[in-house]
């Protein structure tokens, strides 16, 4: 009796350690059912730059989570076909970089309404069509749009929070201040405890803090961990459970409090080169990490968000 209740046991250990397996590995440019109505289409981002994709069905229409590159919305929107029937009716953009709104005006030719929080659209008046005419100069599918600059999202919302409920389900669109842009938008699902984070919250050593406010990036992340969260969908890596977003408001506490510690001490730029952060977030540490500790020393020396060193005020 007890034999077989501890192999019962050992299979269910194996059962989960398959589903953690499944669910942490890497399946770019597929699609995936997260849950019913919910799907999760993970972007190639090493290959082509594309941020991740989420899927919401809605009574008579559909809702995508970002616009994505030129290439990841078409890419998309061909997944979307063979997953339903219904139209896209709504494209939020939870930033305002390239891989995640370029594709603006590919939805918008095709029916859909594009929508983002008011920081998004202030993001682009601030750094396009500069960034959009340099990323035309080295993707072909941004040169091919012929276009002069990104088409800005159609509908923007000021406050904190916007929702579409149709009866069938609801969908909440959330702003809690800046911390990898100052447009950063979530899309929650309170029934399912879904949270689509963008780029605020990355699985894997995906930061970019150029246009960011690294002290207070853990402040965005922890307004959004009083969500009722049970899967992250985040804008690049695969999904993960809220662990993940601790992990990441730690990995940029981690930075900032390792600069800074270091400026105290007196140390220059280049004595950073070899700065270390803890194993607890080495999830997050990559070949960006000598970046995200010259914008994090920057942000720290001159006293202001990095974004308004990049971007101006
Ligand atoms: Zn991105």
């Amino acid at each position: 009796m007890h034999k077989r209740l501890l192999i019962l046991s050992i299979f269910a250990c194996l059962a989960a350690a398959a589903l953690f397996v499944t669910r942490t590995d890497a399946k770019p440019e597929t699609i995936e059912r997260i849950a019913p109505g919910v799907w999760f289409r993970e972007g190639d981002l090493k290959n082509l730059g594309h941020c991740n994709n989420i899927v919401v069905e809605m009574k008579d229409y559909l809702i995508v989570v970002d616009a994505n590159f030129p290439s990841g919305a078409r890419a998309t929107m061909e997944d979307v076909k063979r997953i339903s029937d219904k139209p896209v009716k709504y494209v939020f953009d939870t930033l305002h970089h390239g891989d995640h709104s370029y594709g603006n005006a590919l939805w918008t030719d095709a029916g859909a309404t594009t929508l983002a929080y008011q920081g998004v659209a202030d993001e682009m008046k601030r750094y396009e069509p500069a960034r959009w005419q340099q990323t035309a100069k080295e993707r072909k599918d941004v040169a091919d749009m012929h276009r002069p600059s990104v088409e800005p999202p159609k509908q923007t919302f000021d406050q904190n929070m916007y929702v579409l409920d149709d009866g069938a389900r609801r969908v909440e669109f959330h702003f809690y201040g800046w911390a990898h842009t100052r447009g950063d938008g979530f899309v929650y699902l309170p029934h399912e405890q879904i949270l689509c984070t963008g780029d605020a919250v990355v699985n894997g050593p995906y930061n970019y803090t150029g246009d960011g406010n690294i002290g207070n990036w853990p402040n965005v992340v922890k307004a959004a961990q009083k969500l009722n969260v049970k899967t992250v969908l985040p804008g690049h890596g695969v999904p993960g459970g809220p662990d993940l977003m601790a992990g990441q408001a730690l990995f940029m506490t981690e930075l900032h409090r390792a600069v800074k510690s270091a400026v105290h001490q007196g140390k220059h730029p280049e004595d950073l080169a070899k700065l270390q952060l803890p194993d607890s977030v080495k999830n997050w540490v990559g070949d960006g990490l000598s970046g995200q500790v010259k914008d994090a020393y920057e942000e720290i020396t001159q006293g202001k968000p990095h974004g308004e060193i990049l971007g101006g005020k």
